[in-house]
């Protein structure tokens, strides 16, 4: 959906520079890309369009739809907008059936303001809510090293974990340039660990936590339970 998002979250390294008509052609270039490949998973996301009527959300649908044509065996994930709350777009695309849906919380609820000051916490967390309610594999994640405290990294994962997330990554924060944000603390591999102990022992069955795990990093390992990691 284009190189520019329409909105500005502090941690993000892409353009905000005003954003491209959308081009009709990408769905089918996507599977394309993925058939050429020859990918088992393949993660699609875009920049956020709050430009679009549906936040891009039909956009999302044919490129799911365009995937699984052309590659029937591929399991899809797909990293999704908030579509600024919208129930209808959201489900647009839980119809076109992806086996993972993952939104991003990126950061506890405090933090909002400073580093993704578009976007709502609880609208985040009823997204991730609507996509276990019709029945599909939900995913998140956040940063660390943004000014979070581990209690408050606790208390993201205690209200993932109360909305039934199936799979939790956690990452630390990299600074992109001098005008990012400053990584304000390295947090060591062990509380990593420790926070995917507690996440398992809130009852989230896969937790991914490591300084340098990302939100598709190694996403095909969820993609099916069996080989999940744990
Ligand atoms: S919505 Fe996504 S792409 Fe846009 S600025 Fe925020 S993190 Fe970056």
């Amino acid at each position: 959906m284009g190189n520019t998002c329409t909105r500005n979250c502090a941690f993000c390294n892409i353009s905000n520079d005003p954003v491209e008509k959308l081009d009709t052609e990408e769905p089918a270039r996507v599977a394309e890309a993925a058939k050429r490949l020859g990918l088992k998973h393949v993660v699609i996301t875009s920049v956020t369009r709050d430009d679009l009527l549906d936040g891009g959300a039909e956009h999302f649908a044919k490129t799911i739809r365009a995937v699984r044509a052309m590659l029937p065996d591929c399991s899809i994930e797909v990293l999704i907008p908030d579509f600024q709350g919208s129930k209808t777009s959201l489900q647009m695309v839980i119809d076109a059936k992806p086996d993972i849906i993952n939104h991003n919380v990126e950061t506890p609820p405090l933090h909002y303001d400073a580093i993704r000051p578009q976007a709502d916490y609880e609208q985040s967390l009823t997204l991730l809510k609507r996509v276990k309610e019709a029945g599909c594999r939900s995913k998140s994640g956040l940063m660390v090293g943004l000014g979070e405290t581990d209690e408050e990294v606790r208390g993201v994962i205690d209200d993932l974990a109360a909305i039934d997330c199936d799979i939790v990554t956690i990452g630390q924060y990299m600074r992109p340039s001098r005008h990012h944000p400053e990584v304000k603390r390295y947090v060591h591999p062990d509380v990593f660990e420790e926070y995917a102990t507690y996440g398992k022992s809130k009852g989230i069955k896969h937790m991914f936590s490591a300084p340098l795990v990302r939100s598709s990093y190694n996403a095909a390992m969820f993609a099916d339970d069996s080989e999940a990691a744990s």
